[in-house]
């Protein structure tokens, strides 16, 4: 019977294999022409100044329309990663993210936060990328903001560094995405001397579970070292509310609003300003 157990459980792990790499193989394919196929949109969710209560960055998220269905980002950004595909849909993010943003209506002074990915990084070419997608849209460099995450910190350091200070002398600020999740030391964040570090919505979700400490200490070291921070997923008044007096800068997450298409974000920041008031 044991045996038979085991046969089975092979058979199954395999196809299981088969399926996964059958859905990646349609992912990559599918990928390889979404954007000539205009199937790639953004949209964008604001982020909180929890003290003037306004809106004070947007951050750039992809989305990916096949056949009807909306695939996330978490999904499909890997296997664009693995086949060599995040190049052209990163430098496409760039570019139509800020010629919407030099475009958006509801407030000037909003800055706009994009995401990329380590190997766009570790490239080199993603610095003229930034150039060009800012030449072309004209939206003005001290707005925008690179996201990245700490895996950064597995790669060859003295190059990403360089990357950073290239960015950041053309007035780009640098943010550290999901913070706390990977290779994190708060050591780091002084090396790095980045802009931003977005604390991950694994210790909000967890603030009453010993969360609360690793924001706090994260918070007291990262603004000692001159970052702005940023609280990511926050989903409750309550965990705003916290969040605000511990003296959390900025606060991103459901509570506010999901992500958003570009013409729902002038509707919504109205309301906003109508709660502020
Ligand atoms: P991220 O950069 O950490 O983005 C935040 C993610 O958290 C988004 O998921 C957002 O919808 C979600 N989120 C925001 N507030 C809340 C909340 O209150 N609760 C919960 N449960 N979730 C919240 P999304 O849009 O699915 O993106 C997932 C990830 O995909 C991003 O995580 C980022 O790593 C990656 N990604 C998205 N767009 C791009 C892109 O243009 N380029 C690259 N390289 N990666 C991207
Ligand atoms: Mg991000
Ligand atoms: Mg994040
Ligand atoms: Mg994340």
């Amino acid at each position: 019977v044991q045996k038979q157990t085991a046969k089975s459980d092979v058979r199954i792990f395999t196809e299981r294999m088969r399926a996964s790499l059958s859905r990646e193989i349609k992912l990559k394919d599918g990928l390889t022409h979404a954007i000539k196929n205009e199937q790639l949109f953004v949209v964008f969710q604001p982020v909180i100044c929890s003290k003037s209560k306004d809106v004070s960055f947007c951050e750039a998220l992809l989305r990916w329309r096949l056949n009807g269905d909306v695939i996330s980002p978490s999904e499909f950004i890997p296997v664009a990663e693995q086949h060599g595909l995040i190049h052209s849909i990163g430098a496409w993010v760039l570019h139509k993210s800020c010629e919407m943003a030099a475009n958006w209506t509801f407030d000037k002074a909003v800055e706009l936060s994009v995401n990329v990915s380590v190997s766009q990084l570790m490239r080199g070419d993603l610095v003229s990328t930034v150039k060009s997608a800012l030449a072309q849209s004209g939206f003005p460099a001290k707005n925008l903001h690179i996201e990245m995450t700490e895996s950064i910190f597995a790669e060859d350091i003295e190059y990403v560094l360089r990357q950073i200070k290239t960015l950041q002398s053309i007035g780009i600020k640098v943010s550290i995405d999901d913070f706390g999740t990977g290779f994190s030391s708060l050591a780091l964040l002084q090396s790095l001397s980045a802009d931003v570090v977005k604390i991950d919505r694994r210790f909000i979700e967890s603030m009453n579970q010993g969360g609360k400490a690793i924001i706090q200490a994260t918070q007291h070291m990262a603004s000692e070292l001159g970052y702005s921070v940023v609280a990511e997923g926050v989903e409750t008044p309550e965990q705003a509310r916290i969040l605000s007096a511990m003296g959390i800068e900025c606060l991103q997450g459901f509570f506010f609003s999901k992500p958003m298409k570009i013409d729902e974000l002038a509707e919504w920041h109205k309301g906003l300003k109508r709660t502020i008031r």
